[in-house]
């Protein structure tokens, strides 16, 4: 059976919008087609309690809140952090486990280490990779059935970022990188950006939300179709060791906040100007021409980097053969708000029109990966303007686009129909202080 899943979200705890219930979530959840999601922040004292008081275990490992449906896994992140090179490395990575009883271990073990869990997202402070493999393999020692999951690899917090940057994934993670099975894929990557990176040809690429509330475009915005026997954690971490994929939906990379690399407006010394460039246009010792400090490097040139140093041979667009079955795709209100030209995806006109395409579908997820003409022809009966509707099938065909794409926190601008050339941006825009304006 295939089960929709979004392994990574953040509680409150873990800074952003403030407290989640997990009443939302599970509405959420419904709409966006999404069973099985990650609670966040699972190692916090506070919203361990909460969950233990909110949840009850319905399959092996899978705890639901009100009703009888298993939706909820134990899931969290962390940053190690450890000396690489001349300077230190935080490497965001997601953890899940099989129980409470796994997480109230792992608790005691990272007190016994001096971790504070007073954040959503602790700090494990290592001194070098000896010092991560050990502290990473004695937190998988807990329980066989917790995974390890480096969290958006290409982003400047992930293992392959751009904040000292490493050569291969053992550099960081050093012997406990053989007990990594999956690596996450992040809003700025996807399957065709990852396939340019050798070494990930061993590795199941899953794809997640990071979620900070139960917003209908934010919760499920990526997710991952698992292959599974039934619905229960061991299965599902089977299939994830198993590269049991089905499909992953994915965010377009060019909207990730770190696509390009450039410095975006408002930086120190910008004011509105800001910079952006493919790799080739990318100045030579990759200084900002507005403020001459180090630009950002982005996603697509981090990629291209570690292609070179591990001797990779695949163009881009090539397909490692590990990846599976993907698709880009837009959060429906998003593709709603912008057909009907209005910003908010919570605005009554949008909402609307989305409770009035998901009563059709049942869910979000399945409008995705249906035929242009059964879209066509259900919503034929829902009275909507062939705007929204032709809208819908361009963006689940990939005709859609984000024109600049995202760099340096930025994330891209969204546009549908044609397409961007992310191999030929080269561009210096705004106000520069004391300048003319550049364009
Ligand atoms: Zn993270
Ligand atoms: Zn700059």
């Amino acid at each position: 059976m295939l089960i929709n899943c979004d392994f990574h979200s953040h509680s409150g705890y873990a800074g952003g919008v403030g407290q989640i219930s997990l009443l939302d979530l599970e509405v959420a959840m419904e709409k966006k087609g999404i069973d099985v999601f990650g609670t966040g922040d699972c190692l916090h004292p506070q919203w361990r309690e909460f969950l233990k008081d909110n949840l009850v275990e319905r399959k092996e490992g899978l705890f639901s809140n009100k009703d009888n449906k298993a939706r909820f896994m134990l899931q969290t992140e962390v940053i190690f952090t450890a000396a690489v090179g001349s300077g230190r490395k935080s490497v965001h990575t997601v953890i899940l486990f099989p129980s409470f009883e796994s997480v109230e271990n792992t608790c005691k073990l990272l007190d016994g280490m001096g971790v504070k869990n007073t954040i959503g997202r602790p700090f494990i402070k290592c001194v070098d990779r000896v010092d991560v493999s050990n502290r990473l393999s004695k937190i998988l020692d807990v329980d066989d059935k917790i995974e390890a999951i480096p969290a958006h690899v290409m982003t400047p917090q992930g293992v392959y970022g751009s904040n000292n940057p490493i050569d291969k994934m053992k550099d960081f993670y050093g012997a406990a990188t053989e007990r990594i099975t999956a690596v996450e894929t992040g809003l700025s990557a996807d399957p065709e950006i990852l396939s340019l990176i050798p070494e990930l040809d061993d590795y199941s690429l899953i794809s997640n939300s990071d979620a900070h509330s139960a917003a209908l475009n934010r919760m499920g915005r990526e997710f991952t179709t698992v292959d599974t026997t039934s619905v229960s954690y061991g299965n599902i971490i089977d299939s994830i060791r198993k590269n049991k994929i089905a499909r992953t939906a994915e965010f377009n990379p060019t909207e990730g906040r770190f696509f390009l690399t450039g410095h975006r407006a408002g930086k120190k010394g910008h004011n509105d100007a800001y910079c952006v460039f493919s790799p080739k246009y990318t100045p030579k010792d990759n200084k900002c021409p507005i403020c001459s400090k180090k630009l950002t490097i982005g996603v697509l040139a981090r990629a291209l980097q570690l292609k070179e140093i591990q001797g990779g041979t695949r163009q881009f667009g090539e397909l490692s053969p590990s990846t599976k079955d993907f698709v880009r795709m837009v959060p429906l209100v998003e593709v709603i708000a912008h057909s009907i030209g209005v910003l908010s995806v919570v605005s009554v006109k949008v909402v609307e029109l989305y409770e009035k395409i998901i009563g059709i579908f049942g869910n979000e997820a399945r409008i995705w990966f249906e035929k242009d003409e059964t879209i066509r022809k259900k919503l034929a009966s829902a009275e909507l303007s062939d705007n929204v509707i032709e809208n819908i099938i361009k963006v689940k065909n990939d005709d859609f686009c984000f024109s600049p794409p995202g760099f340096d926190g930025t994330y891209g601008k969204f546009s549908i129909g044609g397409k961007e050339d992310v191999f030929n941006v080269n561009l210096i825009s705004g106000y520069v202080p004391g300048q003319k304006r550049l364009f």
